[in-house]
Parts: C-alpha cells; structure tokens; sequence
C-alpha cells in the first residue's frame, strides 16, 4: 500500500525577536490510507507545529512532506483541520455553519448540499440545523465542527486536541463518539493529544514525540482482540492498560 503521508527529516525553528525556538528535528514517518495516527508528547515539544506543518500553513526548513507521493505545494490532496475550539459562528445556524467551507471553496451544488443534510442525519444533528451553536451542547457543537470538515471530503483529517475545552465526562464521550465517526467513515486522521487514555482508545498508532525540540522517541502500533473495536470497548479491554503504562513509561523516561 502506498503511503497517503510521508515526512522526510522535517526540521523546524521559530525565529522572533527574542531569538529561534527549535520545534521539531528530524521527524520521518509515513502514514498508510485509513490509518488512525495519535501524536503524543510534552507540552510545548512541537506537536501543533507538526500538524501546522503537514496542513501547509508553515513550510519545513528541511525536510519533505509528501501527500499522495507528491510534495505538499503541489499536491491536490484535500486536508481537513480540527482545532481545540469549535469556531463554530455564533450568528449562523448549525446548517450554515456546516455549509460554510463549501460556501468559501465555492462549491455550494445542489449535490453538496444533500451531503450536509446526509451527514446532519447519520450524525443525529439534523433536528439542530436549524437551531444557534449557542441552543447545544458542547458535544454536539463538537460534532457539528467535525461534520463541517467532513462535508469537504478530507482524505486527511488533522484534530488539533479536538476534545481538550470540554470538560472531563463530556469529552470522554465525545471522543469516544468523534472516534467512531471517523472511523467509520474511513477517513485517514492525525490527532494531537495529551490525553494518554485517548490517544489508546482512538489510535491504530501512537506517536511519541521526546520534550523540545521534537524528536520521535518511540512509534507504538495499537491492536486489540475484540470483534466490535470501538473506544468505549477498547476502554474496558485488558489490553488497554498495557498500552497506556508502555507509553506512560516512554514519555517520563524522556522527562
Ligand atoms: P505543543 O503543540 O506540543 O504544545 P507547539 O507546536 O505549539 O507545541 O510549540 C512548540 C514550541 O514552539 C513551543 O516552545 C512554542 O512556544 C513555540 N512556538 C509555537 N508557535 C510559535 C510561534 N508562532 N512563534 C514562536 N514560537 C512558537
């Protein structure tokens, strides 16, 4: 299988006034189509920089990124971006929220428009569509932010600690559901997080970034033996424990 991203020797500094910030050396790693990817490391070691990097809002200083073999200034594949708050506008409905990447890439059809209401619909949001961000809950804004992207089609999906403004009981299901969704939509996705428990409960693979300037200190594949491998089981399965103590140990041995 041809890999969808590759990163070659990615090396990254923040110059300011104050002098350069080191974020991230030599990072190399590729990702396979439908992979689930969780990036985990320090706070403030480089884990936003990178997904900055892979979206195409910064350039690498070395270093490649390929999407679809090709490098990412002329690549034409389609990245989605999740951050941290939903940024969801206040002003417009949940519909019109969900339409307005569609609206900016000018590509508002009849056809894409049926694709909102499917995706309002499978995702038990289409009673809201026509309700304020501020009528839902924090979950379900969540949820609207996350169908908002898919509407484009991202072949690449990057969630920027998607979960981390909601508070503990909520985020747990909401990732867990976020999870599921994503999942089963086959998407390839990349999430940052510093939420261990998440990061087993989602990942097919969990990166491990050191403290700054990152560096890949360990990549963990992730499988469980259970018939309905959803968050919530692999939560419960025996095998959860193990994986979450492994990366546990690898992050405080580079502390
Ligand atoms: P993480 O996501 O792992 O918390 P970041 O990628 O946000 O880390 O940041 C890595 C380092 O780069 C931090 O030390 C941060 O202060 C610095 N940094 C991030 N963005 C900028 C910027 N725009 N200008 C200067 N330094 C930055």
């Amino acid at each position: 299988m041809e890999p969808i991203l590759e990163l070659k020797h990615i090396h990254y500094a923040y110059h300011t006034m104050e002098g350069e910030t080191k974020a991230l050396s030599d990072i190399s790693f590729s990702v396979n189509p439908g992979e689930f990817t969780v990036i985990v490391g320090p706070s403030g070691c480089g884990k936003s920089t990178l997904l900055s990097l892979i979206s195409g809002l910064i350039r690498p200083e070395t270093g490649s990124i390929l999407l679809n073999g090709k490098e990412l200034k002329e690549s034409t594949t389609n990245i989605g971006y999740m951050l941290q708050h939903d940024h969801l506008f206040e002003w417009r409905t949940i519909y019109h929220n969900v339409l307005l990447g569609l609206e900016i890439q000018h590509t508002l059809s009849a056809s894409t428009r049926k694709r909102a209401n499917q995706l309002l619909e499978t995702y038990d949001l289409s009673q809201f569509a026509n309700a304020k961000p501020s009528e839902l809950s924090g979950g379900m804004r969540q949820r609207a932010a996350l169908i908002r992207t898919l509407v484009l089609e991202p072949e690449i999906l990057l969630l920027d600690e998607p979960f981390s403004a909601l508070d503990y009981q909520t985020r747990l299901t909401v990732s867990d559901d976020i999870g599921q969704i994503i999942r089963s939509s086959g998407r390839t996705a990349l999430l940052v997080t510093h939420d261990l428990s998440e990061a087993v409960s989602l990942a097919d693979r969990v990166i491990i970034l050191s403290k700054r300037p990152a560096t890949i200190s360990k990549i963990l594949p992730i499988s469980f033996q259970l018939t309905e491998d959803t968050p919530l089981h692999r939560r419960n399965a025996p095998e959860f424990k193990t994986y979450f103590n492994s990366i546990w140990k690898e992050m405080n041995q580079n502390e």
